[in-house]
């Protein structure tokens, strides 16, 4: 096939806005391809060369790309970066200069040599994959034999692909739409093409097995391991009533972590992960594929879960942040693992030992998924209430934030709750708060408990129990455990500095209902910043002031560095001053 063929459609293609032309321009370019390569087609159709999660990527430096065009030209390279600069687009850049020199060749008459798309592709992948010393050279080098004998317009879509930007606008829907148009027999067949699709979510694939074997073979399309499932997604609505009333009046409520969906593919050979868009993400938490690997004690399963960075020393959830550093890096990964490891709060099971649960349940799934994994530190299920109560469910929603997760996601729990790859539909709904809140103010607290440390804090502190004073009752009551915002030297100066201060027992002005492992005599106060305040029924203060049961917790709070030695413990922050801000941020949000 001529990769003229595809750069024609290519071209009509980018001439339109409209979803249904394009569908129209591909179903002519499917129907036209010979089926041996349609897969390979498709790929290049979305400027890849494989689905996303086989991992290998075109993405050419354009630096190089702009050696080979002024190799293969004859232009200087400065001649082709100013091109590129005018027009901001490497392929029209590409375009113009093998333009100008057709014009001025003496060779450009008569019967050229023409392009295929098996040889386009064939120098793609070489180029993808060569690697090492003398690589570039040779990318170089396969580049230019392409633009040797590629017409300008070629040119224009060889080059940006070749960068990773070929950006042609099509949603894969639209691909799926054209290929049931092609090969479907019929519209009704459409929902088979998609079902195919969530569940082995690599058009090239479902395209060569549509041009190939018909619409029969999609139906048996199955999930397999080492091919990632397209995610299922929660609907969301603006109140708790309004989801319990929408789930049947009853429901499971799973904590909505914030952290990185995984799905984690696991057979007797191999450990692989993937993200929510499918990429292979294994490389960035080889610590999640080591536990979940030692969690499972089936031969093959996928699961479903979220990847949360934790506080080693507190246990506590930290913010998403600290994770998606990770992203993208191939290099010191060990190190990251070790100041800052993730926990696998897992929530389903989507195939267990040759086993589709898919089509399960979701009573079932949970209950497959638990008696499948050995919880251990680094891989837990997702916290969860199974409840038709109100109340309870929205007690629940606080401990929720409170312990550092966004809120809650309900899920049904009736005979229909399969799990709906691909889909957001109301079988699962999130219900978060989708204000973020700064604490401007710092607070001044007293340190009043300790834990002891664990991995890099052996022998110091892990983190500090922090309470605020109250005056009515003369006592210091809690509002967060503290681990974060000090240096190396004053963690490690922690045990001396807090030394004289040590009790054996919790102070009697110290009112906690969280067992610390060291107690003092309230007396250091430190300045501490927040995220916000939230309630909390396992913090002290101010309890029952707000909401029966409640207290108030500090989120996210960090040390700013800040002794405040010219305070006393008795001038530290009061709960009443907690209970004002408390109430002035509601306010804020009320706005
Ligand atoms: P959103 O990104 O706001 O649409 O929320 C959906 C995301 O919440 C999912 O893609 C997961 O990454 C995440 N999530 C966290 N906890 C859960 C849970 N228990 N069940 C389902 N999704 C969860």
């Amino acid at each position: 096939m001529l990769y003229a063929d595809i750069a024609d459609t290519y071209e009509k293609i980018e001439g339109t806005t409209k979803r249904l032309e394009m569908t129209d321009y591909l179903v002519e370019l499917l129907l036209k391809t010979p089926v041996k390569i349609i897969d390979k087609v498709v790929y290049l159709t979305q400027g890849k060369l494989y689905a996303d999660f086989v991992g290998i990527e075109l993405g050419l430096a354009e630096k190089l790309a702009i050696k080979a065009i002024s190799q293969a030209s004859g232009s200087s390279e400065k001649k082709v970066v100013e091109k590129f600069q005018k027009h901001g687009d490497i392929g029209l850049a590409a375009e113009e200069v093998f333009k100008n020199k057709k014009q001025t060749s003496l060779f450009s008459f008569g019967k050229e040599e023409e392009l295929t798309v098996e040889k386009v592709y064939d120098n793609f992948e070489k180029i993808a994959r060569a690697e090492g010393s003398g690589s570039q050279n040779k990318k170089i080098k396969l580049l230019v034999e392409l633009f040797n004998v590629a017409t300008p317009k070629e040119a224009r879509y060889i080059a940006r692909t070749v960068v990773g930007k070929l950006r042609l606008g099509i949603a894969d829907m639209t691909i799926l739409d054209a290929l049931a148009i092609a090969f479907g027999e019929g519209k009704e067949n459409r929902k088979y093409v998609e079902r195919a699709y969530n569940i082995h979510p690599d058009l090239g694939y479902i395209a060569k097995l549509l041009a190939s074997s018909g619409v029969e073979s999609i139906k048996n399309v199955s999930i397999e391991v080492g091919v990632p499932i397209r995610a299922m997604l929660a609907e969301r609505l603006p109140s708790l009533e309004q989801i319990l009333d929408k789930m049947g009046g009853r429901a499971a409520f799973e904590y909505k972590y914030d952290g990185m969906r995984i799905q984690a593919h696991i057979n007797s050979k191999s450990v692989e992960l993937y993200s929510r868009r499918l990429e292979k993400l294994t490389s960035q938490f080889p610590d999640v594929a080591r536990a979940i690997k030692s969690a499972f004690k089936g031969k093959e399963g996928i699961f479903d879960g979220e990847a949360v960075p934790v506080d080693i020393n507190t246990g506590e959830l930290l913010p998403f942040q600290m994770v998606s550093h990770r992203r993208g890096r191939k290099y010191g990964i060990e190190k990251i693992i070790e100041e800052i490891p993730v926990v696998l709060f897992l929530f389903d099971v989507l195939y267990l030992d040759g086993k589709d649960m898919t089509e399960v349940p979701y009573v079932e799934r949970r209950k497959a998924l638990e008696s499948v994994i050995d919880k251990s530190e680094h891989v837990k299920f997702a916290h969860r209430l199974v409840s038709s109560d109100l109340a309870e469910i929205k007690k629940y929603f606080d401990k929720a934030i409170e312990d550092g997760c966004e809120g809650l996601v309900a899920k049904n729990i009736g005979e229909e709750s399969i799990y709906r790859a691909g889909a957001r539909e109301f079988l699962w709904i999130k219900y978060k708060r989708d204000y973020k809140i700064e604490l401007v103010d710092t607070l001044d607290l007293v340190i009043v408990g300790a834990f002891a440390g664990k991995g890099r804090r052996k022998g110091t502190y892990g983190a500090l129990l922090m309470a605020a004073y109250n005056p009515e009752q003369d006592r210091f009551e809690t509002v967060c455990k503290l681990g974060s915002g000090f240096t190396d030297d004053q963690l490690a100066n922690l045990p001396n500095m807090l030394g004289e201060y040590k009790i054996k027992d919790k102070h009697p002005r110290v009112w906690s209902e969280i067992k610390a492992d060291y107690w003092f005599v309230p007396k250091v106060v430190i300045e501490v910043v927040g995220a916000e305040i939230t309630l909390s029924p396992t913090h002290t203060c101010a309890r029952d002031m707000l909401e029966k049961g409640s207290g108030l917790a500090v989120r996210f709070p960090r040390f700013t560095g800040k002794w405040r030695d010219d305070k006393s413990p008795e001038e530290a922050t009061t709960t009443k001053e907690l209970v004002e801000m408390y109430k002035a941020q509601i306010k804020n949000l009320e706005k």
